[in-house]
């Protein structure tokens, strides 16, 4: 049997009779099942399960689990997404029975210990942030940039302000940013990036007046920038009555290094799983808690950790705050690998996860930028956006035959067309986990692929046992659950 047919379908390793293992006869004389449920509920056949040997069954699972990238079996350097190393001693120390057994619903006197643990989280990351309070509670960044735009709106609510109806974002802003605008009841007004690759400050002043509510920027940017014009931003923006959201989702550019707060940020969320360490391949699950300035903490969600004379409490007393935005406390298991992760790095070990991640990006930068364009690339921060145009024009080549060869190589593949203002994008994020063996092969297989045959490049991936799928249909007819009846319509 080779891999692929080791990997098929459960239903098609079926044989009749075949279990994992066999129970003795039950002596115990049991009702029958119509005293036990209703008739109407009672199934008329056993459900259509593959019949399978133990052996097949373990050999299924273990074989598709391997056809899996993970950060633990492969390099992931999926620009913007932070996709470090999760050390284990944190997985296991949020795994802690005392952490991980708590109820959301026991008293707060019960439960002390993640109460104080939790309550130390806000102070460090308002610490981080220069920001002066922090709710823990969105589940993601995306929830936290909506969390923070509603706790925005809330604010210019209360001071008769509501004539203040639009978000303004640059042109090379994730997509969550417009989106969450236009959730929060705001307009999304675009401003365009100047030559190179930072907030053209034409646009913005051209675009500043009195309805603006808030100014959203990530920085450094999606291009791997740092916009050095951020004094000048904030002055802007604020004299204007604005206030500045950042996309913290690039923090690990930055820890210990500066700190929004300092360069004029009002608001903020972080991205716990990137930054901090959250295990996030496959979309979840994330925590993308917010800090904001003093003026702005009476609206944030309830509830929020205290530390008080009789010990700390969650506190849901705030009569302007926006109200809950998720069930219970947050991701709170996140939450905790994040607190292991800065506990155990300290302000040091922070500031040198920024150096390191910087460094090894700008090393990557080097070792490929004779080969790739890039086009704001003499140096980066902790990621950089190769273009593939020039490859595509002269040899059609594009950023996705890239992404697909490196498969091959054992590499993740790196974002692809994003941000969109770079053709043909890939985007870049080594992390600071990686040696300079690891970043040596991946610069080694690049610079391949660059002289290999556009034909060839086209059929990539040669090695794995899917090579391009529908991605399109994947997504807008996707198939969660398979059946007997699946099986049996595939083969048609
Ligand atoms: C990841 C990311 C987001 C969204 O964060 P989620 O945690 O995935 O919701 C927003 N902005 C940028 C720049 C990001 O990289």
């Amino acid at each position: 049997m080779d891999k692929n047919q080791s990997t098929g379908l459960l239903f098609e390793l079926s044989h009749p009779g075949r279990r994992c293992h066999l129970l003795p006869e039950c002596d115990v004389p049991a009702p029958p099942a119509e005293e036990l449920l209703p008739r109407d509920v009672l199934a008329e056949a056993p459900p259509p399960l593959p019949e399978v040997g133990e052996v097949d069954l373990v050999r299924h699972y273990v074989n598709l689990s391997t056809r899996n990238m993970a950060i633990d079996t492969n390099f992931y350097p999926l620009g913007s997404c932070t996709m470090k190393y999760n050390p284990k001693r944190h997985e296991r120390l949020s795994m802690l029975p005392g952490l991980a057994n708590l109820h959301p619903l026991q008293s707060d006197a019960s439960c002390q210990g993640m109460l104080e643990l939790l309550w130390q989280l806000q102070e460090v990351l308002a610490e981080i942030a220069g920001l002066d309070a922090v709710s823990l509670q969105p589940s993601a960044g995306a929830q936290g940039e909506l969390t923070a735009l509603l706790v925005a709106h809330a604010y210019f609510r209360d001071r008769s302000e509501e004539s203040r109806t639009r978000v303004l974002i640059p042109d090379s802003a994730h997509g969550t940013n417009p989106a969450s605008a236009a959730l929060a009841g705001f307009e999304a007004v675009t401003i365009k990036s100047g030559p190179r690759g930072l907030v053209d400050l034409g646009d913005l002043k051209a675009k500043l007046d009195d309805r603006t509510a808030v100014f959203m920027i990530t920085n450094p940017n999606t291009l791997g920038l740092f916009d050095h014009q951020m004094t000048a931003i904030s002055e802007l923006v604020h004299s204007h009555g604005g206030l500045i959201y950042l996309d913290g989702a690039n923090m690990n550019a930055i820890l210990g290094i500066t700190r929004p707060g300092d360069f004029g940020v009002d608001m903020m969320h972080y991205n716990v799983h990137k930054t901090f360490t959250g295990p996030h391949g496959a979309g979840g699950p994330g925590s993308g808690p917010i800090a904001v300035r003093h003026r702005l903490e009476p609206f944030l969600p309830v509830p929020v950790v205290i530390n008080t004379d009789q010990g700390f409490r969650l506190e849901y007393n705030r009569p302007k705050s926006i109200g809950r935005v998720r069930s219970f406390f947050g991701n709170v298991g996140i939450l905790v690998r994040g607190y292991c992760y800065i506990r155990t790095l300290g302000p040091g070990g922070l500031r040198q996860v920024s150096e390191d991640a910087v460094l090894n990006a700008n090393y990557l930068l080097s070792r490929i930028k004779h080969a790739y364009e890039v086009p704001h690339g003499d140096r980066c921060m902790h990621e950089f956006v190769a273009s593939a145009r020039g490859l595509r024009r002269e040899r059609k080549i594009s950023a996705m035959d890239i992404a697909k060869r490196l498969l091959d190589f054992g590499f993740h593949a790196p974002t692809v067309y994003f941000p969109l203002v770079v053709p043909e994008a890939l985007m870049i994020e080594p992390t600071e986990t990686e040696s300079k063996e690891t970043l040596d092969a991946f610069a080694n297989a690049l610079l391949q692929i660059r002289e290999e045959d556009a034909a060839f490049l086209h059929d990539a991936p040669h090695t794995l046992s899917i090579s391009r799928p529908d991605e399109v249909k994947a997504a807008k007819e996707p198939v969660l659950r398979w059946t007997s009846e699946t099986v049996k319509s595939r083969n048609r």
